[in-house]
């Protein structure tokens, strides 16, 4: 009988591509050790949308209305650009049982994310999520959704991992 195995969505740059805005790439040992028991569908929004390797920051900013995407080094604005990106992305995506994506990241973080009242670093207003990760919360909202620096806590990675592996996950992963 072949057993399937759980599909996570993940962000690339979390030991798959150096694709940081920086140009670097993040290493995670829990990462790692979870790719023996998943299959992964890996995303880059930013890069998904053109913004190339390395680039300048992107900033999430809400003044009056909605969250718009900014990269104040060059006064670009993104936001439909990812918008359009997430959504098709997600509406291609299989049957997943979770999602594994970058905190802190203006497009990938989930509620970690820097929000700013103006495209400047000085204008800090609080937490939200990335867009990407938006998109994921609103159009799969019944998939197990994490950042890796959220699986550092045993409590919350005992939940996603309970959630993904339906109950039973690999001891290897809970320790
Ligand atoms: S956090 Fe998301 S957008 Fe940023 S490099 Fe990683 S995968 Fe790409």
């Amino acid at each position: 009988m072949k057993i399937s195995v759980p599909k996570i969505l993940i962000s690339r740059c979390l030991g798959f591509s150096w694709c940081r805005y920086d140009g670097e790439i993040i290493q995670d040992d829990f990462v790692q050790r979870l790719g023996n028991y998943v299959e992964f569908i890996t995303v880059c929004p930013e890069v998904g949308i053109g913004l190339g390797i390395p680039r300048d920051p992107i900033l999430l900013v809400q003044n009056a209305g909605p969250i718009e995407v900014h990269q104040p080094a060059t006064g670009l604005v993104v936001t439909r650009e990812l918008e359009i990106f997430s959504e098709k992305f997600i509406s291609c995506l299989p049957l997943l049982a979770g999602a594994l994506l970058k905190s802190r990241s203006p497009s990938c973080g989930v509620g970690d994310t820097k929000l700013f009242a103006a495209p400047t670093e000085a204008a800090d207003r609080g937490l939200t999520s990335g867009l990407f990760a938006a998109a994921v919360r609103r159009l799969r909202p019944e998939l197990p959704l994490e950042t890796e620096a959220g699986l550092w806590d045993p409590v919350r990675r005992k939940t996603w991992l309970e959630a993904v592996f339906d109950e039973s996950p690999p001891a290897e992963l809970t320790g």
